[in-house]
This record gives C-alpha cells, structure tokens and sequence, in this order.
C-alpha cells in the first residue's frame, strides 16, 4: 500500500504516436498525493522529506533518508551490518525465504530490514535503529531482534538514549515462532535499559503493526508518531469480522491513538528531529 502512486498525468486524446512520447517524457517525474489528490513534482515531493508540500500528507520513507533526517549533517556510523538470518525453518513460500532475502539483500544494500545507526542527534550521540519498510514489508525477525539488542547493549554501555523508527508489517512469517520470539528477548532488552536510567523513544510511522507494535513500538518512554500513519495490531477487516461491528471512522490512525491514550504525541516529520532533541534533554540532562 503506497499513498502515493507512481502514475504520470492522464495523457491527452492525442494520435497514438504522440501518447507514445509524451508517457516517456512524463514518466516518474510526477506524483499523484492520496490526500489531496494534486499532481506533485517528484523533486518537490523529495526536498520536502515526502510530506505533500500542497496538503501536509507524509508518505513512506526508507530508512536511509530517515537517519539523513534525523542525524546531524545526515551522518552517521552503521552497526552490525553483516548479520544474515540463518532461516532456521529453511521455509519455502512461492520461493525459498533463502532466495527472498538474497533477493533483498541486493535490491535494497541492507542484510535486513534494518539499519543500526549510531550518530550525533543535536549534537548527542544516540543509537537509532531505522526500519526498513521496503525488506519484506519491515519485517521483525531474528535479525532485527539482534540488531535492536546488540544497539541496547551499546546504549548501557555508553549511557546512551535509544531511538527506533518503527515501519513495519509485524513479525516475519518465514521464521516462525523464532520471530516471535524476538517480542520477548527486545521487551527484555529495554527493561535492562530502563533500570540503566537511559531513555527509549519510540518513534511509529506509516505502517507500524502486528508483534511490532505488539512489543517494542509501544514500550517507549515516548512512544511518537507521524501524522496520519497506519497502526495496529490486527488489520481492520479482521477486527471487524471478529467483533462484528463497522470500525470507527480514522480507526487505527494516530490521531485517532492519540485521543485514545495510546500515544503520547502525533509529530509532523518536519519537526520530529527538534522534539526528539527537546525530550532527551529534558530526560537526561
Ligand atoms: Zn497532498
């Protein structure tokens, strides 16, 4: 589910020939946003993080420009980059879970749907690790779970404060119960954190559901999100089925979570960055 859709403008009724030139021309440069319907320039879209300069919509980043926007002058170091799930249950899907993550291992330049950074926020060295939405839909299994423990442990080292973008789909299925296993070893993690006195945020974006926010997403000391993004634990269809009753308009939304107490504030993408910087100050200095 993307908001925004990859489509050129409608090309006029012209002869076939010229619809034939004008496709190439147009194409990928424009931009269709979900919430307002407009037609964007994709370079406008992209300097403005992919918040629709028209209508404020946010549509999915991928971990990389996420540690650009959150890290002073975009810099930072990478941990843990030659962690591979060993795919313990050898699952085959419509193909080998194997030749799935070799697959995305070399569309996207990431062993997994994470990136474990360790930079400067605001002149503060903070450990972040980033989702991945574009791994197998940011997908927590064996690796992210060690990724995140591995980052804990240099936080209580280092007395340093832990941030995790979540975007993600939930728990892996290709790993099975291993992948759940991962709810309880992170939860474990942070409890440790918590008794060093050294904060997590918690930061959800568009999607963030299943055991992910079954587990760490939710256990922040400041549990963020970005405006209007997807969170839950089962999908809505599903709910409504179980429970038999029509879901509540903006059901699953953060606004939506946040009149509901489930989160301690909805911050636009353009902001986060300062009041990451403004909590940790206020929780460790
Ligand atoms: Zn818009």
């Amino acid at each position: 589910m993307s908001w925004f859709k990859k489509e050129a403008p409608k090309p006029e009724k012209v002869a076939p020939i010229n619809e034939a030139t004008k496709k190439i021309r147009t194409e990928g440069l424009w931009l269709k946003c979900d919430g307002c319907r407009q037609i964007i320039w994709k370079k406008d879209l992209e300097t403005n993080w992919n918040v629709c300069p028209k209508c404020g919509t946010h549509s999915r980043i991928d971990a990389v420009t996420r540690l650009k926007l959150l890290l002073d002058e975009g810099d930072y170091q990478r941990h843990d980059t030659t962690l591979r799930s060993s795919d313990p249950l050898a699952f085959v899907d419509s193909k080998p879970y194997s030749e799935r993550l070799t697959g995305m291992q070399a569309s996207t330049g990431l062993s997994d749907a994470m990136i474990a950074a360790e930079g400067r926020l605001d002149g503060r060295t903070v450990q972040v690790c980033a989702m991945e939405p574009k791994f197998i839909g940011g997908s927590m299994g064996s690796v992210v779970g060690e990724m995140i423990m591995r980052a804990i442990e240099r936080c209580i080292e280092n007395g340093q404060p832990l941030v995790i973008v979540s975007a993600s789909g939930g728990a892996r299925m290709q790993e099975g119960a291993v992948s759940l296993m991962q709810m309880a070893k992170i939860s474990a993690g942070l409890m440790r954190l918590d008794e060093a006195r050294l904060p997590f945020i918690s930061i959800l974006t568009d999607p963030t559901t299943g055991g992910v926010t079954a587990s760490y997403a939710m256990l922040g000391d400041l549990n963020l999100a970005e405006p209007g993004a997807l969170i839950g634990f089962a999908g809505p269809r599903v709910i409504e089925q179980t429970i038999r009753q029509k879901l509540p308009e903006g059901f699953q939304r953060s606004e939506f979570l946040l009149k509901h107490g489930m989160l301690d504030a909805v911050v636009p993408r353009l902001e986060l960055k300062q009041y990451v910087a403004t909590a940790l100050r206020s929780l460790m200095d």
